[in-house]
């Protein structure tokens, strides 16, 4: 992966699952294929990313290849996002936020989200002990956007908190999924259909010099892809590629950031120097096929 370099700061990562067990006894067929680190070849065709993560890919290893270094940055000032686009049940959720219970402290399937909560606290201790640290976290499951009288946009309604460790970042999550609209009683058809939005805000401050440094990290589970024609993620998630793709293309003059709920809140997370992660999550199996593809396009769409 292009590292360090200030005019591409879009990532566009694609992970496979594994065949689950209802497809394999329904006979479905194994369809990538993986030639190489960038590349996956899915019905005849490749598809470069920036990275390729075939289905025996740990948790760790996607951990590591592409969250940990997001981290140092925030806690180095930048903002930064991290996304999981892709159909329900690719594996969105698995990549970005599962927690296993920790078990004999072994806790290698977790996502993404524990691992930034664990790393963020462990960079803390070991940081400088004039530096006092202030972190916020944001949940949001049901977009919806409000603007002040300049025409700022904030968020109603969500669960915000201070927090001092990792279990409260992720006792924080369960709460506001916890506020989900209670109307719908199926969680998952729920999360297939909202986006899920986290906010980690961390604000440092050097108590000797009060010199003063912050920066934002949004983690976003975006609504199932399959649902796009739907429901009214389907807005968002197109705009979420026009703004992606016009960053990538490095259009400085027109990014339609004000063309959705998300891209509004997220326009300081997104392009200029901030750190932008997109995973692009797939199932293998022939059943999902055309899915898969049209899943592929998207990325490939903001490279
Ligand atoms: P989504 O959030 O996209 O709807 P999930 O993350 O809930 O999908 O994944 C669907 C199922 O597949 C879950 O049971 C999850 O544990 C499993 N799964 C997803 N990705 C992987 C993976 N990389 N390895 C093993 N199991 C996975
Ligand atoms: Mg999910």
């Amino acid at each position: 992966m292009a590292d360090g370099n200030a005019e591409c700061n879009i990532k566009v990562l694609c992970r496979f699952r594994p065949l689950n067990n209802s497809e394999i006894t329904r006979g479905d067929k194994f369809i990538p294929t993986f030639p190489g680190e960038d590349t996956v070849i899915f019905g005849g065709r490749p598809y470069v990313f920036d990275k390729v993560f075939p289905t025996n890919t740990t948790q760790e290893q996607v951990y590591n290849t592409c969250a940990k270094q997001i981290v140092k940055d925030v806690l180095g000032g930048y903002n930064g996002t991290i996304f999981a686009y892709g159909q329900t049940s690719s594996g969105k959720t698995h990549t970005m936020e599962v927690q296993y219970i920790v078990v004999l402290n072994n806790s290698q399937w977790n996502g993404i989200i524990p691992r930034i909560a664990e790393d963020i606290f462990e960079h803390i201790f070991a940081m400088d002990e004039n530096l006092e640290f202030h972190i916020k976290v944001v949940t949001k499951t049901n977009l919806s956007v409000h603007e002040d009288r300049y025409r700022v946009p904030f968020v109603k309604g969500c669960t915000e908190r201070f927090v001092t460790s990792p279990e409260e970042v992720m006792d924080v999550i369960d709460e506001g999924k916890a506020n989900r609209h209670v109307a719908v009683t199926n969680m998952n058809e729920h999360s297939s259909r909202s986006h899920s939005i986290f906010l980690i805000n961390i604000k440092q401050e050097n108590v000797e010099t009060e010199q003063k440094l912050s920066g934002k990290l949004y983690l976003v589970d975006l609504a199932g892809s399959e649902k796009v024609s739907k429901t009214g993620a389907e807005g968002s998630l197109s705009a979420l590629g026009n703004v992606i793709s016009a960053l990538a293309e490095g259009t400085k003059s027109h990014v339609p950031y004000r063309d959705s709920k998300m891209t509004r809140i997220l326009q300081d997370s997104l392009g200029g120097n901030c750190r932008t992660t997109m995973f692009i999550c797939c199932s293998p199996s022939s059943y999902n096929d055309v899915e898969t593809k049209s899943t592929l396009m998207f990325g490939q769409r903001a490279k």
